[in-house]
Parts: C-alpha cells; sequence; structure tokens
C-alpha cells in the first residue's frame, strides 16, 4: 500500500485547538479543490511515492515513542486534500496502532465516514470566498464527535464572515461542536473579525495561523 507524499516534517501546530503543541505533519499529494486563497499550491502535485510501513517508520524515527502529557507531540495528516488517498483511512489507523494521538485536516468535500473514530477530524467547511463552497459533503456532519472533532471556517470577507454564522446557526452547531473562525491571511483585518465575534457574542474560537506569525506566509516545512 502507498501513498504520494509531499512532504513530511515536525514543527509547531499553528491552528485549531492543538496550536501551540509539538506537532508532525504529513502532508499527501493532491487536492480536487482550487481555493482561491491556497497557501498549499505546492502540494497539488508534487511529492514522491512512498510505502505506509516506511512513513510508518519516518515517523517513529522522529517522534520516537508516543509521549504521555497533554502537550506530547502528535501526528497530522494533512494536504491538499488527504481523502482524496483512498489509503489514507489505513494510514490513520496505522497511526493509531503506534500509539500515537492523530489528527486529520480536510475539507469535507470527501467522505469522512471510514476515518477511524479516534481521530480528531478537523473539516474545513469552505466559504462563498473560497471559491469552494459548493464541494461540501453534508453527510460528513454526522461523523463529528463533539469534544473532540472541530469545524474549522477561513473567511475571506464580512459576507464569509455572515454566511459562516447563519451557516453555523441553521445547522444548530454552535451549542455543540468546536467551531473555529480564522481570517484569510492578508485578505480579512483579523482584528475586525475578533471584535465582531465578541460584538456578535458569537460562540466560536477565534484563531490566526500561528506558523504564519512565526515564519511568514510563504515558509514551507514550518
Ligand atoms: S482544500 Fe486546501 S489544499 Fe485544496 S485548494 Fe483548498 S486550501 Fe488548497
Amino acid at each position: 500500500m502507498n501513498f504520494t507524499v509531499n512532504e513530511i516534517f515536525f514543527s509547531i501546530q499553528g491552528e485549531g485547538s492543538r496550536a501551540g503543541r509539538p506537532c508532525l505533519f504529513i502532508r499527501l499529494t493532491g487536492c480536487p479543490l482550487r481555493c482561491v486563497y491556497c497557501d498549499t499550491t505546492y502540494a497539488y502535485n508534487e511529492g514522491d511515492l512512498r510505502e505506509l510501513q516506511d512513513v510508518l517508520d519516518e515517523v517513529q524515527a522522529t517522534l520516537g515513542p508516543p509521549g504521555k502529557g497533554p502537550n506530547a507531540p502528535f501526528v497530522e495528516v494533512t494536504g491538499g486534500e488527504p481523502l482524496a488517498h483512498p489509503n489514507a483511512p489505513a494510514l490513520l489507523q496505522g497511526l493509531l496502532d503506534l500509539g500515537y494521538e492523530v489528527a486529520l485536516e480536510t475539507a469535507g468535500s470527501q467522505d469522512v465516514s471510514k476515518v477511524p473514530r479516534a481521530v480528531v477530524k478537523i473539516l474545513d467547511r469552505k466559504t462563498p470566498g473560497s471559491g469552494e463552497v459548493d464541494h461540501w459533503l453534508e453527510s460528513n456532519l454526522t461523523y463529528l464527535t463533539p469534544g473532540q472533532d472541530e469545524l474549522k471556517f477561513v473567511l475571506c470577507s464580512e459576507t464569509d464572515y455572515l454566511w459562516a454564522k447563519d451557516w453555523c446557526e441553521t445547522h444548530g452547531l454552535l451549542d455543540t461542536l468546536d467551531i473555529l473562525f480564522s481570517p484569510v491571511w492578508g485578505s480579512l483585518d483579523a482584528a475586525w473579525l475578533a471584535e465582531r465575534i465578541v460584538a456578535d457574542h458569537l460562540p466560536v474560537r477565534f484563531q490566526l495561523q500561528l506558523h504564519k506569525l512565526l515564519w511568514g506566509p510563504n515558509r514551507r516545512g514550518v
């Protein structure tokens, strides 16, 4: 069983409820979407074919045995769109079997039903401003576990903010899921978004991409 792997690197998680924690990223190649703000266009086609065991060996060689503390290094499978790989669930299960905490970042346009339950799923619900709002599988919502999984919105504008707010309210998600709102880097003013969330008393988590604050918007492998 093999995968096309764009890059594997150990860094700090820049987003989500695990922001700031040490994280080993496995970025798989390929994505069927073309978001206007995509910052990983290099992952559309670049990559090397790697065997599953080879990838697992690299993870173990880099991280060593799984840590036990609340901020122990964890593994995130990302992309591109990792679930565009039919074998992605096997990779996720292989990482779980090694004892690691495992997260998956997906745009939610691919079926998550085969993803092992213990994997932390971070679904990136595309907004109108992304240009890919229609690439969304509504049934994926039924596979999200409150208290574990996260729903993320990357917002391009006030129009996106209002759309995301309305979408969450219409779906009754604000009282159940961990919902994250973040601005598109260089497109939506972060302070405006933070102030708007406060003014609206919206129960969502504001987030910035820490890795871009630390190392700039274009650096790879961080
Ligand atoms: S889903 Fe992610 S990788 Fe794919 S085009 Fe959108 S931002 Fe880029």
